[in-house]
């Protein structure tokens, strides 16, 4: 390994976690996933996670129920697939915390910036869990927060089912045409339904390049670590 980042963020879907059971979790993406991320640890990259919880539950989704209610479902569906995740890990022998935004002390060490930094500096793996503890964002803003707080290089967004950011979806328009390079007001102006306005908007905001690409193949996390030009660049400008 060649790693050309020093500290990142790595944002997993729900769905990232859910492998090709296409929801709840998948062990054996899980395993896939952790070994790719132990790969990188040892060779020092400070490396946190911040996992979404689709696989689970959207707030937005939910037309019936009351939106906060909705959300706070939502953010404990991260939470568990962080505890899955950091389980994963740790059967590798990876050191991991998870930090969650919504205190539950007996399971998840409360969010603590500077106690995270610490965790990152002593090499362990942070898991970010519970979003960013409040309703009507998403884990994408908490990608975005999260990197800004610990001062991360970039934020590396594995996607399931897609390799980068696409003009139209390449699922239903078989000549979408794929980006090789973006800026965040492309994403605003284009409307690119890649990420959320509120996350693209912190990012642009913050300056914190990110990278898109496609987390169903083994190994493309540790590409994208060394620099090999996969997925989607996104910068400020
Ligand atoms: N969520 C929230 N606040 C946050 C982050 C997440 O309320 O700061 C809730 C929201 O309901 C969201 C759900 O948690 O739909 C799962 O997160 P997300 O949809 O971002 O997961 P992903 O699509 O990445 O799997």
């Amino acid at each position: 390994m060649n790693p050309i980042y020093k500290r990142v963020v790595l944002k997993l879907s729900g769905e990232a976690l859910a492998g090709k059971k296409g929801s709840g979790i998948d062990t054996d993406t899980i395993m896939r996933i952790a070994k790719e991320i132990k790969e990188i640890q040892k060779v020092g990259v400070e490396i946190s996670i911040v996992v979404g919880g689709g696989n689970f539950w959207r707030g937005a989704n939910s037309k019936e129920m009351d939106r906060t209610t909705s959300d706070h479902i939502g953010m404990l569906g991260t939470v568990m697939n962080a505890l899955a995740l950091q389980d994963g890990l740790e059967k590798l022998d990876v050191i991991t915390r998870v930090q969650s935004a919504i205190d539950m002390k007996q399971i998840a060490e409360p969010y603590i910036r500077r106690r995270a930094v610490r965790h990152l500096e002593k090499k362990r793996v942070v898991i970010f869990a519970a979003g960013t503890g409040n309703p009507y964002f998403s884990t994408d803003t908490t990608a975005a927060l999260r990197a800004a707080e610990i001062e991360a290089d970039v934020i590396l967004v594995g996607k399931k089912g897609v390799d980068g950011i696409y003009d139209s979806d390449p699922k239903i328009n078989s000549s979408a045409k794929k980006f090789e390079n973006l800026t965040y007001i492309d994403i605003l102006n284009l409307g690119l339904g890649v990420m959320d306005s509120t996350a693209t908007s912190l990012c642009m905001d913050n300056k914190i390049p990110l990278i898109v690409f496609g987390i169903d193949d083994t190994g493309t996390i540790i590409d994208v670590i060394n620099g090999k030009k996969i997925g989607t660049h996104v910068k400020e400008d």
